[in-house]
């Protein structure tokens, strides 16, 4: 590898190099206990999943250019120039990589792997290894953006078709509110019927004041490892947020779009937004408690189960709203084990399910939470996450689980009296 390409990952490392990554740098004890907490370790037993093993490419970096023992004795202290074996291995282990964090809250120093892919993304996109589909789906979102009036009219009809159906299912207009000015809630969905039409019914019910912007929450800027990218795809929104004066902007069930909005985007922009954000799912529990709608406590009648979406659980912090919602319409809850913070992880997070190329671990990695579905006995799956729907859909396709894969928005709707 020449010089000046080994000078600019080391740069980007260096960039990156706060007290945080230092520590996560300096104190990994080799105890291997994250091996047994990372479901593609556990399924497939290939070292290139091993949570540690990751960290310890960038550590051998790390160490030739920022500690003086690896600067000159690199066999002695295991220290390396980044060649093109290290950026295939790194490339393999960090793009399967989740992000679900589950190592994190086993390793004994919380070492945050979603903060060593971060910086792996980062030396892989400046090698120019950063994965090309996501790239290409996060540019393709950026233009989007940039055209509205080529693709404004398109995402107006389709909302007016959405606002249709609705009116011919329910036997009643049910009103899809967009771009209004002085809404109290911007409601950001992704792309799709399935994530507009349960909201819809929900916020009518409540008699909410709400609009959706012609942007929708999904960031294949964040999956890529981009934060600038990210930054801008979320920033659309944001501003869209600013521009009609909402109270509050309201993300709906996919797990990195909600992380996204409510852990990183002020960061990113450097500035305070003057709304909250919250996930959908706080909002409708809030509107259950409060009376503001009215659920039939016996509506779902089947045994059901609720996955933990590890971007709104673990990484997130949202368990018990989506369990109350569920425990209100549902006479026979049956929660996995282990859940919450412990919950596996089903497989297909970070962006997996869009890379083909990863697919056998994807599918593979998802043998534990088949096993914790199979322990329930459930035929019903509330799951408020898309990626995660994608993922266990396919499992239950692969294990023939028999299980109906819904959106916890969705049960909702159907339980409304
Ligand atoms: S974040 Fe999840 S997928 Fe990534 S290494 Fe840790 S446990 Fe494995
Ligand atoms: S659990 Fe933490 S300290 Fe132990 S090997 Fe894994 S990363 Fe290192």
């Amino acid at each position: 590898m020449e010089k000046q390409t080994i000078d600019t990952l080391v740069g980007v490392l260096d960039k990156r190099m706060n007290r945080q990554l230092k520590l996560y740098m300096d104190i990994c004890a080799r105890c291997a206990i994250c091996k047994d907490a990372c479901h593609q370790y556990v399924a497939t037993g290939d070292m290139k999943y091993l949570p540690a093993r990751r960290a310890e490419l960038i550590r051998e970096i790390y160490r030739k250019y920022f500690t003086k023992a690896g600067q000159f004795m690199p066999a002695l202290y295991e220290a390396r120039d980044p060649d093109d074996n290290l950026l295939d291995e790194l490339y393999d282990s960090t793009y399967a990589c989740t992000g679900c964090r589950r190592c994190t809250y086993y390793c004994p120093f919380s070492i945050d792997t979603a903060w060593i892919t971060a910086t792996a993304k980062g030396i892989l996109i400046a090698a120019g290894r950063g994965n090309e589909l996501l790239g290409q789906l996060a540019d393709a979102a950026l233009f989007k953006g940039d055209n509205m009036e080529m693709f404004g009219e398109i995402i107006e009809t389709g909302f007016k078709d959405i606002e249709a159906e609705l009116a011919e299912e329910n036997g009643r207009p049910i009103p899809i509110p967009v771009n209004k000015q002085g809404a109290d809630i911007l409601y950001v969905a992704l792309a799709g019927s399935h994530s507009i039409k349960p909201a819809a019914i929900i916020f009518d019910a409540a008699g909410a004041n709400w609009t959706l912007s012609l942007f929708e929450s999904a960031n294949y800027g964040f999956f890529y490892g981009d934060p600038e990218k990210a930054r801008l795809i979320a920033k659309r929104y944001m501003d869209e947020a600013l521009r009609l004066g909402v109270k509050e902007v309201v993300i709906t069930e996919c797990g990195h779009a909600y992380r996204v909005a409510e852990m990183f985007y002020e960061a990113w922009a450097k500035a305070k937004m003057p709304f909250k954000v919250r996930h959908i799912l706080e909002v409708i529990d809030e509107y259950i408690k409060d009376g503001r709608i009215k659920v039939d406590p016996g509506a779902i009648k089947e045994r059901v189960t609720y996955h933990d979406p590890c971007q709104i659980g673990r990484n997130g912090g949202i368990y018990e709203q989506p369990r109350d919602i569920v425990m209100a319409i549902a006479g026979d809850f049956v929660d996995m084990t282990p859940n919450r913070e412990k919950q596996w992880c089903c497989g297909g997070g970070g962006g997996i399910v869009a890379m083909e190329e990863f697919n056998t671990v994807r599918l593979k990695s998802g043998a534990e939470k088949v096993k914790q579905i199979r322990a329930t006995g459930a035929t019903v799956l509330a799951c408020p996450c898309e990626n995660c729907r994608l993922q266990i859909t396919e499992l239950n396709e692969v294990h023939d689980l028999g299980l109906r894969i819904v959106p916890v928005m969705e049960l909702v709707a159907e339980a409304l009296q």
